[in-house]
């Protein structure tokens, strides 16, 4: 994780938040690369998910909502960690966290005081000081709050979401109202969620701001099994389409003690992230029941029922959820494409070649147009073609003339690009580029006519 978290830096890809004032914890940011690549992923799965289906609707909502949404979602009363204080220290630490780190136990489902309980027995100190002074567990609400008005004292106190999902609730009645959705059918959106998080580390694997893309699917309550296992088979094919190593993915049912309080049934997809950090979840697929919209229903006292023309009778729609963390699907990419290669350099040392070898759709840049010298007689048609590539493709294309060729063809490999068109002086006669493959750095001679058409087709 290291290693590419250092190459994320070093190319452009994430930054610390807040970098040159010492980071902030658990904030980061995309830099160009990254913007590129995150950016990929979200047009990916609208494109899969939203305009490919017949049965799911776009949303974008804010990100501050009536507070009220988060009391009858069980948000205020139930979306909470449990911590413990070092008393010496000062030190705050997630007790589920620490217990299965230190002990290996599963603790999800259990209450602060089984869990103060399990750290007294095992003695466990803290981590930071290494003072047997940790104080009990106690819960700890994890949304962000704020105030809406210029005196905090007067005015309202509003949450920062911390799913997407409430708005497709909240904004159900609309969708349905205008008249273009039957049941079975899904609200989708990607935006920014908000969590207090506590543990830190990982990289971008728990941050205070994040995103989803959640689909929230609105079904008979009697179909509602069905389509679990559909929407468990649609995220599987999603994985594969943006090119995940099948061996890197289980699937856990969660137990019934582990679920939340909207679910009936729950299954994580887990990644098998490096090192200590083992399967951990990337994302999850739930049936939240007839939970949230009973729950809006008789908080904001609208009828969300849903008329069935069909079978002329009212109910509310039992909703499958499958949720997808934008960056945590950025970080097991980059995890699953980093490879190192013992290769030879241009001058026959023995090297070591970085490479990552992303997915061409997910790629920041799908090609690299590189003129073999900096000169003018190669960068005018070296230039030609790029405009080309990119009209073509209307994807992201690299232009570097600068240094030498064998650098250049590195630094396309540390950060995944596909191709590499290189234009050299025999170009100019035979009207062909050499095409040089990141992926095992083979190449072949193809005529300028054809690239576009050639690189179009391999990036699809
Ligand atoms: P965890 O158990 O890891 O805290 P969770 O069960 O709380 O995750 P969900 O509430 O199911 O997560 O959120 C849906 C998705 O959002 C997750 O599958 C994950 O991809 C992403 N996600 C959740 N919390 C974070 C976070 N703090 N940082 C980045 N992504 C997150």
């Amino acid at each position: 994780m290291d290693k590419i978290a250092s190459l994320c830096k070093r190319r452009g890809i994430i930054f610390p938040g807040s970098d040159i004032y010492g980071g902030l914890a658990n904030t980061w940011d995309y830099g160009p690369l990254g913007a590129e690549l995150k950016r990929n992923v979200k047009n990916l799965w609208w494109t899969t998910f939203v305009h490919r289906r017949r049965d799911v609707v776009g949303l974008e909502a804010s990100i501050l909502m009536h507070p009220r949404v988060w009391e009858a979602s069980g948000h205020v009363q139930n979306f909470n960690d449990p911590l413990v204080d070092c008393k010496t220290c000062k030190a705050r630490f997630r007790a589920d966290h620490l217990i299965e780190e230190r002990l290996g136990l599963a603790v999800e489902g259990k209450t602060p005081a089984q869990m103060s309980e399990i750290i007294v027995e095992a003695k466990l100190k803290c981590p930071n000081c290494g003072n047997a002074t940790l104080t009990e567990a106690r819960q700890f609400n994890m949304m962000f709050s704020t105030t809406i008005g210029p005196v905090s004292e007067t005015g309202t106190q509003v949450y920062l979401r911390p799913e997407t999902a409430q708005a497709m609730f909240v904004q159900y009645k609309n969708v349905v109202a205008t008249g273009r959705v039957k049941v079975p059918f899904g609200i989708a959106q990607i935006g920014k969620a908000f969590r207090n998080e506590i543990t830190p580390g990982n990289f971008i694997f728990r941050q205070l701001e994040f995103e989803q893309m959640e689909i929230e699917y609105f079904v008979k309550p009697d179909e509602a099994a069905g389509a679990f296992e559909e929407w468990l088979s649609a995220m599987r094919g999603w994985l594969r389409t943006i090119g995940v190593r099948d061996d890197h993915i289980r699937v856990r049912e969660h137990e019934q003690e582990e679920l939340s309080h909207y679910s009936s049934r729950t299954v994580d997809f887990e990644y098998q992230f490096p090192g200590s950090m083992g399967w951990k979840e990337l994302y999850g697929l739930a049936n939240r029941t007839d939970f949230d919209l009973s729950r809006h229903q008789e908080v904001s006292g609208e009828d969300l029922q849903y008329f069935d023309q069909a079978e002329n009778r009212k109910y509310i729609p039992y909703v499958i959820e499958p949720t997808f963390g934008v960056d945590r699907t950025c970080l097991v990419l980059l995890i699953d494409a980093y490879d190192e290669e013992e290769t030879i350099d241009v001058n026959g040392k023995p090297d070591t070649r970085v490479v990552l070898r992303l997915h061409p759709r997910i790629a920041p840049y799908k090609a690299a147009v590189l003129p073999l010298m900096k000169k003018p007689e190669l960068a005018e048609p070296a230039r030609r073609l790029f405009d080309e590539l990119v009209s073509a493709t209307g994807a992201l294309i690299e232009y570097d003339e600068t240094g030498n060729i064998g650098k250049r063809y590195r630094r396309q490999d540390e950060i995944g690009t596909p191709f590499c068109f290189t234009f050299d002086f025999d170009s100019l006669d035979d009207h062909a580029v050499t095409v040089r493959h990141r992926d095992d750095m083979s190449q072949e001679r193809l005529p300028i006519a054809e690239v576009p058409a050639w690189l179009s087709e391999r990036i699809r």
